[in-house]
């Protein structure tokens, strides 16, 4: 028997993209959230609303006073408690009906396989280029789609790696950077922004609907309110998905 709420969805059902096709496609499909913060926040709880069937949540990180200019998905009666735990019942309490999966682990080489089993795509809510890189890795070896976002300041960056299909995160990222001693600062509603095309990205692509961003990076400016989409290129000799 198809597992639908008729009124929860009932604005997103009659949209012929989508409809009781479409809806039961979300029920049916399972996502890895890479980590519950600025992004994560808000892509766990579009995905929960919109009714997708299993989220998995893994990080290994506690709710900290400073992470709650952005991190909306947490709560000051959550302070020093798992990000995990946090999430999981915030996700509940939006809709009860969403299985969810709490890994309370920091993403590595070593876990990241058992984490992806049922898995069909992986958001990444990472904040760091060593995670990307197992995340990315982990797409590539599984033939995952790789939905990336990436925050600083006022600016975001968000684009999907499709193995196969795209340029990976390796092909455009091509190291960790300069590493610094203090965290980078940002507004929260970059988070906001970010997060909520990566949610838009992972439902289409659950869907298999509309113009997704393969090969292209939206480029967000929140001082300008400008948007720029650049093309990717996959390169030949990338280290990940190269044929060299
Ligand atoms: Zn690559």
């Amino acid at each position: 028997m198809r597992r639908l709420d008729d009124q929860r969805y009932i604005r997103q059902t009659i949209l012929p993209e989508i409809g009781p096709d479409g809806q039961e496609a979300l029920a049916c499909a399972c996502v890895l959230i890479a980590g519950v913060g600025g992004l994560g926040s808000i892509t766990c709880l579009y995905l929960a609303a919109a009714g997708i069937g299993h989220i998995k949540i893994a990080d290994g990180d506690v709710v900290e006073l400073s992470n709650l200019n952005r991190q909306i998905i947490h709560s000051e009666a959550f302070l020093g408690q798992p990000k995990t735990i946090s999430a999981a019942i915030r996700i509940k309490a939006l809709n009860s009906h969403v299985r969810v999966t709490p890994v309370q682990e920091r993403i590595t080489h070593f876990n990241i396989d058992g984490l992806l089993k049922d898995v069909n795509i992986i958001v990444d809510g990472s904040d760091n280029y060593e995670t990307r890189q197992v995340l990315n890795r982990a797409s590539l070896r599984h033939e995952l789609p790789f939905v990336y976002g990436g925050v600083q300041g006022f600016n975001a960056m968000v684009s999907s790696f499709i193995p196969g299909q795209t340029a990976c995160f390796e092909c455009i990222v091509r190291g960790p950077g300069i590493p610094s001693d203090t965290s980078p600062g940002i507004i929260g509603p970059t988070a906001g922004i970010a997060a909520s095309f990566q949610a838009m990205e992972t439902i289409k692509l659950i869907l298999g609907i509309g113009k997704t961003l393969k090969n292209r990076m939206l480029r967000i400016s929140g001082l300008d309110m400008r948007l720029h989409s650049l093309k990717l290129v996959p390169n030949p000799e990338c280290k990940a998905c190269g044929r060299i």
